[in-house]
């Protein structure tokens, strides 16, 4: 097993893109026995070697994953917010901080762009290895986020653009001995193959495989991580189908979606991006081959992609807390809007909504709860009437 290219399958390690022809670099798939263990629950089983010493482990992984109770069809929400660092961030962030640690690679610190929630993660497992970390995020990117990256001792910087902006600042500032843990296929290969342990553990808690799942997308690593762990365990006969993948925009920046409605090939967002839904606003500048790779899995997988306004977004967003107990961050719910407001999925398909960050994460979101001086008699009327 080894990092191949995908486009000529020659073998250069772990780095993102193949020397010679250009081609995205992926992790093999595994063997059926590790796959089989990886279902079983060792999450390490499949992932790229990382002797156990240098493993970074802060108890990310294995997440729950609930029947919605009060929305129309059989819809499981996989809670990624429950990670350690309240994203599925911490999926990549393990394994790229533990290549550093591996004694045969020469990297000594980390950088990473994000919208928030890598900055958040990746600080916190640098922290735990002890690997300088920097950060480079949007300005106006949530205050929540910086301060639990600033927390665990990253040095926060904020570029005065979008995520592309950031991304190519880290690219430039990447070499043998700085690892760009930036969550974009075009940035390193292990983000990708870290998230396909989401499949593993879908299949897991369902016994087979669902329908749907439905993923909110930036550059879609993660889109693309689930749909190649079905296809790895397809192919290893552990499932007999992979599902069709729900690919979920917002409709201020949604560059993939507008390239699956129009049956083209992915382009640069170009336009102003319009939605507060941060943490899948990618305009892709830069790297629209990212995109073009998630797309192709879409199609590949017989599955749709959407793109929603940010009142359906925060619609959703209020209505799985106040009607499932589910505190999602807003560019999650859009998971279950999706699903829900996607016209290809019937009521008898069973599907999953990628609960990706917790709500948490942007407490500023909406307006200030309204609250009433506390009063015995009117607390007991509106408890018991
Ligand atoms: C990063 C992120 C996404 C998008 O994931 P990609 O793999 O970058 O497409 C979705 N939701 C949340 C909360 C995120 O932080
Ligand atoms: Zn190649």
């Amino acid at each position: 097993m080894a990092f191949a290219c995908l486009d000529c399958g020659s073998e250069p390690g772990a780095v993102p893109t193949c020397p010679d022809c250009g081609g995205f670099v992926a992790y093999e798939r595994p063997s059926t026995g590790a796959l089989e263990s990886a279902v079983d629950g060792d999450r390490w089983a499949a992932l790229p070697p990382v002797e156990p010493a240098a493993r970074v482990d802060l108890g990310e992984g294995g997440t729950p994953q609930l029947p919605l109770a009060a929305t129309d069809g059989d819809i499981r929400a996989k809670l990624e917010s429950m990670n350690p660092t309240c994203s599925f961030k911490d999926r990549g962030s393990a394994l790229v901080v533990a290549a550093i640690h591996s004694p045969s690679t020469s990297f000594e610190g980390v950088v990473v762009a994000s919208t928030g929630n890598t900055a958040t993660s990746v600080a916190a497992y640098a922290a735990r290895a002890d690997v300088p970390c920097a950060i480079l995020v949007p300005e106006g990117t949530s205050t929540a986020k910086l301060s639990q990256a600033a927390a665990h001792g990253a040095d926060v910087f904020t570029v005065d653009g979008t995520f592309s902006d950031c991304f190519e600042l880290a690219r430039s500032v990447a070499d043998e001995r700085v690892v760009n843990a930036t969550a974009v296929y075009s940035a390193n290969p292990y983000v990708e193959v870290a998230d396909r342990t989401v499949a593993h553990e879908i299949v897991a808690a369902l016994g087979t495989a669902p329908d749907w799942v439905s993923v909110p997308v930036g550059a879609g690593p993660l889109l693309g991580g689930v749909y190649r762990g079905f296809r790895d365990l397809r192919a290893a006969g552990l499932v007999d189908e992979a599902p069709s993948m729900l690919c979920v925009q917002a409709r201020g920046c949604h560059p993939i979606v507008s390239a699956y409605e129009a049956e083209t090939d992915v382009e640069p967002w170009t336009e102003p991006i319009t939605t507060d839904v941060g943490a899948i606003a990618d305009p892709l500048v830069g790297y629209a081959a990212d995109g073009q790779r998630t797309l192709e899995a879409v199609r590949e997988s017989d599955g749709d992609a959407v793109a929603l306004s940010d009142e359906t977004i925060h619609a959703w967003h209020g209505r799985l807390a106040e009607r499932e107990g589910i505190y999602a961050e807003p560019a999650s719910a859009a998971s279950v809007a999706a699903i829900a407001e996607s016209d290809r999925i019937n009521d008898d398909a069973t599907s999953v909504a990628l609960i990706t960050g917790h709500g948490l994460k942007e407490p500023d979101a909406g307006d200030p709860p309204s609250t009433s001086p506390a009063d015995q008699s009117r607390i007991r009327d509106l408890l018991v009437g």
